[in-house]
């Protein structure tokens, strides 16, 4: 995933690259790295780990110089350690590179290179790729560029420099990056949101486009070398959130934001969509085919029962599966993505497809301009603010939100009462302490429930991995008895959930089974039922049909979010993880 960033202009280089590495840090926190031009020489900075220990041995480090680049890494090839920490020079010093994706064909363009003679001193695909600028460097340096970053095949954005010049060359193939002019200079970054404060607009660089850019004047190029217009957008639209908060982690803020991102969905849903328009696009639609990954497919399931209720055969994939499922793809389905960032590979590649195939795709995103909107025919826009925390909390509440609202768009059925009083009524439950003693006094742990409840068993149990590190599964309450009922001891927590009054009794039954194998039983639900024996009942709101997959998750995303601050973990940064998954 990695973020990368640049500037080439006045002031202090250091502080501005290290400022937009904080802003980036969610991508990946493996490791962190600059590289500065000065007096024609190329200084490199690297340190493993979050941004800090790069901040604090750069502390009273006197830099200078007018152009750099810089990095946070989300390892893909070779471990987090000093030497894999980009920026990675080429073997005569002269170029310096940063990389966000993965170089499909590096190994091959490796040995070529070690047959002439180049030495390597790391295990990344990156480092390949600035030594093959090396090796093409007999033209001027944008072809040198654009000759060797032709012969790749995967995922880029690359930012490379070199020694002779305050230049920074820039390529992209799938991965983002976009270029801005600011009062000082030029910065390059990974994410729009390096630039707010300091620019209005920004260009974005499409696949297989170049840029040259100085102090001065950024210039963008195709393939071929010639010159081309870039798509210019607005800094401003994507927006974001106060970054300064209260609570001690970003997770627990965004968690407490739930009930104001669902609101702000709902008017920018009410205020920017054309539902006729909707409807006519969906018009010959037979089936539906939603399609996401992570936390994004789990409310892609929830949408798929939303759709289902309203009458539309839906089925819901994940997109690393679908990609190369060989699925049919047809005109009379309706295609939905669903990405937080809308920069996820996979999905981005199915919606890609999709695209090639001519056929109808909606994409549910939470952010204004990123690279899946600018693929699909119609964005249904979630506005949960920015999630910086890595574990995805109001992303989720506000898609399963959108999903709702789509479904009742698409069958003319009434949905804004229902929205404003979820809206007014909703608040965050307070959050009972005694569950995190119940999972720490575990062994295993299982989410057991029915229907849609069972995506939310899902969903509450990818956080609780995500972020505690507690191996613990989901479960459909009716497959109990088909296998996973075998691992219940008397050292196993079964968190149950039943927000489904026709499934009830079958979920009593399941607690009898988990009770005569003396599990313990948390039982969450919105419904006035006798279960049996359990061993605490967690009572919820309830929303019935419409809302209860968005509001039942949120006690389960504070269980995970507490277990993990007791367990003396970082919530908003789980190990072997980032937030924007750039690469496949
Ligand atoms: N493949 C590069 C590395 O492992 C970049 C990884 C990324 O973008 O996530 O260092």
């Amino acid at each position: 995933m990695c973020g990368i960033c640049g500037f080439v202009g006045t002031g202090n280089i250091k502080e501005i690259l290290l400022k937009d590495l904080y802003q980036l840090e969610y991508r990946g926190y493996d490791s962190s790295g600059m590289a500065i031009r000065n007096n024609h020489k190329i200084s490199v900075f690297k340190s493993v780990g979050e941004i800090s220990y790069l901040d604090k041995q750069l502390k009273n480090i006197e830099i200078g110089g007018s152009c750099g680049i810089a990095h946070t890494r989300w390892a893909t090839h070779g471990k987090a350690t000093l030497e894999n920490c980009h920026p990675h020079l080429s073997n005569n010093g002269k170029w310096a590179i940063v990389h966000n994706g993965i170089i499909e064909n590096y190994l091959s363009i490796k040995n070529m290179l070690l047959a002439k003679g180049y030495k390597f001193l790391s295990q990344t695909d990156t480092e390949v790729v600035v030594n093959l600028i090396q090796d093409n460097d007999n033209v001027s340096p944008i072809r040198a560029v654009i000759s060797a970053t032709k012969k790749l095949q995967g995922s880029f954005a690359l930012a490379i420099m070199n020694s002779e010049r305050d230049v920074i060359y820039l390529a992209k193939r799938t991965s983002p990056l976009y270029v801005a002019k600011t009062s000082n200079g030029y910065k390059i970054s990974s994410d729009i949101s390096t630039f707010f404060g300091c620019s209005n607009s920004c260009f974005i660089l499409q696949d297989d486009q170049y840029a040259m850019v100085t102090s001065k004047s950024a210039t963008f190029f195709n393939q071929n070398g010639e010159k081309i217009k870039p798509i210019e957008c607005d800094v401003k639209s994507s927006s974001l959130d106060n970054m300064t908060i209260k609570e001690p982690h970003y997770m627990l803020k965004e968690i407490k934001d739930i009930p104001m991102a669902l609101s702000s969905t709902y008017r920018h849903i009410m205020s920017t969509i054309d539902e006729d328009k909707i409807r006519k696009f969906c018009k010959g639609i037979k089936k539906v085919c939603i399609i996401g990954c992570g936390t994004a497919y789990h409310a892609g399931l929830v949408g798929a029962n939303y759709l289902e209720k309203v009458g539309l055969h839906t089925d819901c994939y994940v997109a690393s599966e679908f990609r190369y499922a060989n699925h049919k793809i047809d005109k009379q389905t309706l295609y939905i993505f669903v990405s937080q960032s809308g920069e996820t590979a996979d999905t981005l590649a199915c919606a890609q497809y999709v695209r090639d195939k001519k056929c109808k795709s909606i994409a549910i995103t939470n952010v204004v301009h990123s690279s899946i909107n600018k693929i699909v025919n119609i964005v249904f826009p979630t506005t949960a603010g920015k999630e910086i925390a890595v574990a995805s909390t109001k992303a989720y509440n506000c898609q399963c939100l959108a999903f709702y609202i789509l479904a009742c768009i698409m069958k003319k059925i009434k949905y804004q009462a229902k929205c404003e009083k979820l809206i007014k009524d909703y608040s965050i439950p307070k959050f009972d302490n005694s569950l995190v003693s119940a999972i720490k006094n575990s062994e295993k742990v299982f989410f057991v429930g029915r229907d849609w409840d069972v995506v939310t068993c899902n969903e509450a149990s990818l956080k609780l991995k995500e972020i505690t590190y507690i191996n613990c599964m989901a479960i459909a309450g009716g497959e109990l008895k088909h296998g996973t009922l075998a691992l219940v001891d008397d050292k196993t927590l079964v968190i149950v959930i039943c927000t489904r009054e026709h499934i009830a009794d079958k979920i009593a039954n399941c607690i009898h089974e988990i009770k005569s194998r003396r599990g313990k039983v948390i039982l969450f639900t919105t419904l006035d039922f006798d279960f049996g024996e359990v061993d605490k009942i967690i009572k919820l709101k309830s929303y019935k049909n419409d809302f209860d997959p968005i509001t039942t998750i949120i006690p389960l995303q504070q269980l995970a979010y507490y277990t993990s601050v007791d367990l003396g973990y970082n919530p908003d940064k789980p190990r072997n993880l980032a937030k924007s998954v750039t690469v496949e």
